[in-house]
């Protein structure tokens, strides 16, 4: 360990994940995995999730060692601080962390600990694949005709958190700038305003891109969708399709073929193996997705479009309670579920842990684990199947059994060590 840790729970024992020179992780079989449970139901979804993982590393002849680190209540409660430095620390060092929700106050208080920990960690690809697992009920006709994985940039856009509030000095110098020196004069209506500033850079959009095409190629996927509003928001959102048009070309010309040219030379029909980049309208992306579902597999977008987009698709396979996630940066790795911390149950052992696991099976697939992370998946499927599921699928389907958050797991991991 590089680093006296004081606020964090080390494990005895366990090895340290590393990276070669391209910054691929290099994973021993007894890694050091920092986790944190989250508030409100990250305190019943992340020990029933870490159990699970637990189990599927077993049954693969491995052993994760979890360090408990802190942040948000927890941490406030032990540490008195929202986020202590040594949580920060703990992941940069040991790589690849899985994280439950954390609570973020509406208007005023502290800003968002997720935004946060996705910064310093500079997390710039915020992951969520969308596919469905055989009996989670789906309020559309055809569930399965969703496979997608939404790459949403983490970094910058209306989240970069430049915003000045109504009434202060700050936003009347911002006012006074945009209106007398850029000279939009009669654009902000008089009286009090806040202001927001949406950054998208060159940098920001092609790593995101890329690390989109790049998991297009080595996952045999068709397409990369590139999802914006660039017709209203024109330096911004539409430079983003710009860059990220210009990505594929420079750097995956023999991978990739756009759309234009797709149908000018292969009337529609892609050659094979070759990568089809397209780029879509956000607002036409949120019908496409349920009118067109199977002709969307990779998407990328900026961190609005991102977050909604990725919220309605999950709706299609399930809803919130199953929906993972996971953040990646170069060398670096935080899964962690699409879902808040929903206090209004917390700590009742009552809601799906379901998002957390899947958030896991992503966490073992960055490892490497792949048979553990296709157990974790198996596992899910199978306990879902069974009927025998948590509040929010049993309300939704005819005979089913209504199992706490804790038996749920249990269920998970009885059909881990089935299947293994
Ligand atoms: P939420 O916590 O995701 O909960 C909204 C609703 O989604 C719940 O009332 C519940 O619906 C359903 N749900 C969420 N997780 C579920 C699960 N595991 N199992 C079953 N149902 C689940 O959203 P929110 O109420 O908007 O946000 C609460 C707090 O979480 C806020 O402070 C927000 O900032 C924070 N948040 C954190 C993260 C993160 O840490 N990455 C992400 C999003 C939000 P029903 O009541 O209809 O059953």
């Amino acid at each position: 360990m590089s680093h006296e840790y004081e606020h964090v729970d080390v494990p005895e024992t366990g090895s340290t994940i590393g990276v070669d020179e391209n910054d691929e992780l290099v994973v021993p079989d007894d890694p050091i995995v920092p986790i944190i449970h989250g508030d409100g139901i990250g305190t019943d979804v992340g020990p029933a999730a870490q159990r699970v993982l637990d189990a599927a590393a077993e049954a693969t002849g491995r052993e994760i060692n979890w360090m408990r680190v802190y942040a948000g209540e927890s941490a406030r409660e032990k540490y008195g601080e929202n986020l202590p430095a040594d949580t920060v620390e703990a992941m940069k060092e040991f790589r690849v962390s899985i994280k439950g929700p954390l609570t973020t106050p509406v208007g005023a208080g502290f800003r968002s600990l997720n935004v946060a920990l996705r910064k310093k960690l500079d997390l710039y690809a915020n992951v969520r694949p969308t596919y469905h697992l055989d009996g989670v009920p789906s309020p559309v006709t055809d569930p399965a005709a969703m496979d997608m994985v939404n790459f949403r940039e983490n970094t910058e856009d209306v989240y970069a958190g430049i915003e000045f509030e109504a009434g202060t000095d700050e936003v009347q110098q911002v006012r006074e700038f945009i209106e007398g020196e850029m000279g939009f004069d009669s654009t902000i209506h008089d009286g009090p305003v806040g202001i927001g500033i949406k950054p998208i850079t060159e940098f920001g959009t092609k790593r995101l891109v890329r690390r989109a095409i790049e998991y297009a190629i080595e996952n045999d996927r068709d397409s990369v969708t590139i999802v914006h509003k660039g017709n209203i928001m024109k330096f911004t959102e539409g430079t983003f399709r710009d860059w990220g048009y210009e990505v594929a070309a420079e750097e995956f010309a023999e991978e990739t073929i756009d759309e234009d040219t797709l149908w000018e030379e292969y009337d529609g029909d892609a050659p094979e193996d070759v990568v089809v980049v397209k780029d879509r309208i956000a607002d036409n992306m949120l019908q496409q997705i349920l009118t067109r579902t199977e002709q969307y597999d990779v998407l990328a977008m900026p961190n609005l479009n991102g977050d909604y987009l990725s919220d309605a698709a999950g709706a299609q396979i399930g809803g919130l309670g199953i929906a993972p996630g996971a953040n990646l940066g170069d060398g670096r790795v935080l899964a962690e579920p699409v879902h808040g911390s929903a206090p209004k149950y917390a700590g009742q052992d009552k809601v799906n842990p379901s998002a957390m696991i899947l958030s896991g099976r992503l966490m073992l697939e960055q490892l490497g684990w792949e048979d553990a992370a296709l157990l974790v998946r198996d596992a899910v499927e199978a306990q879902i199947s069974s009927g025998e599921v948590t509040y929010d699928i049993e309300r939704q389907i005819d005979g089913g059994e209504k199992l706490a958050t804790s038996e749920f797991a249990d269920g998970v991991i009885e059909h881990i060590e089935r299947l293994a």
